[in-house]
């Protein structure tokens, strides 16, 4: 019926080009953290109760109106995603795995009372976006290069009473992101403060939420402080390893049965974020190394990591995210010990790192074709 609440839908897309372009940045304003520079353009779409998804608009990127009041302002009712858009050597504009992360944008949503949509519209309106600003903010000459893009959805009911938000925004952006290689000597990781979890069992360390960001960089800023890129987050009794900043992070080493064994913690207890790039790591581990590299996800404990190293079986470690991609760990920093890990040659990353970095580099910058290369 045509009163009833209506579904988000990428085809109702209302267009009105900036008559204002900006000029694009060069590659060395763009590195030199200039994340606030966004693209021309942004895509938003309003939700209420009553009304459902209002036609979702593409216009010229610029300032949102909130009151004061939005339930966001005040009771995180924010979530978020973030993947890249790829210029890549064949000329192709290209987003990696897409779909993930509009199914992981509406589970974050569900997870904070937002409203839900179907995934596949959220991938049509990022490409929508893209296939406007891409061109221009990605040129063909400069393979190589990527974007970073930034679905949001909030709550904006303006007032505050504590309960489910009754209307709601989502908008997505396009913004520089600078390069987050592997720092020189690799990424330094300290474990989380004795008194500090990321997220625990009940939580909600599995969503894309805001929430789950603003308090751990008290932690990240102290390590950083003392000389540390991230924090290896650790989590009970037995101080299992779960993630490290905002990344997934992995271990190679030899089992005390000598096999090798790629290791990394597991999604079930919820309390770790399932990564696209986490699955995507197992997944071209287990189909390219198989017979060579067994590939566990479980619980495993700091310690075990410090037996390991006091054994000389760890062989490798990283860590692996949208930001930092594929990034070779060197050094873990736990309570007063350090682990001192492998790296390739000249500070080149180790082996597995390096090939899972290169497999899946190839196919997000057209390399390689793959299905988990959308082409835009
Ligand atoms: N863990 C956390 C907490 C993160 O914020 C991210 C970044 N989204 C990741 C892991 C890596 O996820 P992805 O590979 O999808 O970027």
């Amino acid at each position: 019926p045509a009163d009833s609440p209506k579904a988000l839908d990428a085809s109702q897309l209302i267009t009105t080009l900036t008559s204002n372009p900006r000029s694009v940045p060069t590659e060395k304003e763009a590195n030199a953290g200039l994340e606030t520079v966004c693209t021309d353009h942004m895509v938003t779409a309003t939700w209420s109760l009553s009304k459902g998804w209002a036609a979702p608009e593409l216009k010229p990127y610029g300032p949102l109106s909130l009151l004061p009041t939005a339930s966001c302002l005040h009771y995180a009712t924010e979530c978020f995603e973030g993947l890249k858009v790829y210029r890549g050597y064949d000329g192709k504009l290209r987003i990696f795995r897409p779909d993930r992360n509009a199914q992981r944008f509406r589970m974050s949503a569900a997870r904070i009372s937002l409203p839900v949509f179907e995934p596949e519209e959220v991938v049509k309106l990022m490409m929508a976006l893209l296939s406007v600003d891409g061109p221009k903010w990605l040129p063909k000459d400069k393979p190589g290069s990527y974007l970073y893009i930034r679905p949001t959805l909030i709550g904006t009911d303006g007032q505050l009473g504590v309960q489910a938000p009754k209307a709601a925004m989502m908008y997505i952006m396009v913004t520089f992101m600078p390069r987050l290689d592997t720092p020189e000597g690799g990424l330094r990781l300290h474990t989380s403060p004795e008194d500090m979890v990321r997220a625990w069992v009940g939580g909600f360390g599995y969503a894309k939420v805001g929430a789950n960001y603003g308090p751990s960089l008290m932690a990240t800023q102290d390590a950083r402080l003392r000389g540390f890129h991230q924090i290896l987050w650790l989590y009970g009794p037995n101080g299992e390893c779960t993630e490290a900043g905002a990344s997934n992070f992995f271990v190679v080493w030899k089992r005390k049965d000598g096999k090798k064994e790629l290791i990394t913690a597991p999604l079930d207890d919820k309390l770790i974020l399932d990564g696209v790039t986490r699955r995507s790591c197992l997944e071209i581990v287990r189909e390219k190394l198989a017979g060579e590299i067994e590939v566990t996800e479980r619980k495993y404990s700091i310690d075990e990591v410090l037996e390991a190293d006091a054994e000389g079986r760890i062989l490798e470690a990283f860590a692996a995210g949208t930001a930092y991609f594929v990034c070779a760990i060197s050094q873990i920093h736990h309570r007063g010990q350090d682990v001192n890990i492998p790296m390739g040659r000249e500070g080149a990353p180790g082996e597995i790192t390096n090939k899972v970095k290169t497999w899946l580099g190839d196919i997000m910058y057209g390399r390689t074709q793959h299905e988990w290369g959308v082409v835009i």
